[in-house]
């Protein structure tokens, strides 16, 4: 089968595709640490690039609440909708669910925790963490480091 991906590599990749920010979580995006220095700043470095995690109540997103969609901060992608977004009171911008296809969860054992890390499906950017506390229809929290999504107005 003749799959888009193979279209993707025939044409030489990403420089074909006039920019990364038009690839499809599909296609992976691989930036070494020096890159990520140069466009993010230190602070969404340390969040995306190191598993971070900003202050509380430190987020200007915390209070958006226009209709519109939060992408990554690191490579664009569209990664939660206004629509599951909810105040859950814990000073961090929070959604019930993420848009299909955008992000990834693991298993993350650190500080003596037992939590589900969630990173960007293109970039693998870590964003923050999904719990069982939130409301439904989904129960899911997604607990989301504000400097590393980036609101876009519908
Ligand atoms: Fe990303």
């Amino acid at each position: 089968m003749f799959t888009r991906r193979d279209t993707f590599r025939l044409f030489g990749g990403a420089a074909w595709f006039a920019g990364a920010a038009r690839a499809s979580a599909d296609e992976k995006l691989v930036r070494g640490d020096a890159e990520w220095r140069k466009v993010l700043t230190p602070e969404q470095f340390e969040i995306l690039r190191r598993d971070g995690t900003e202050r509380p109540f430190a987020s200007a997103l915390l209070h958006e609440k226009r209709k519109g969609v939060f992408a990554c901060a690191g490579c664009g992608l569209d990664l939660f909708s206004s629509e599951t977004k909810y105040d859950s009171g814990t000073g961090w911008p929070s959604f019930w669910a993420p848009l299909p296809h955008a992000v990834s969860e693991r298993e993350d054992r650190s500080f003596g925790l037992v939590r589900t890390a969630v990173s960007c499906r293109r970039c693998g950017g870590h964003l923050g963490h999904v719990f069982n506390d939130g409301p439904q229809p989904t129960g899911l929290r997604y607990c989301m480091n504000g400097l590393a999504l980036e609101f876009k107005a519908a």
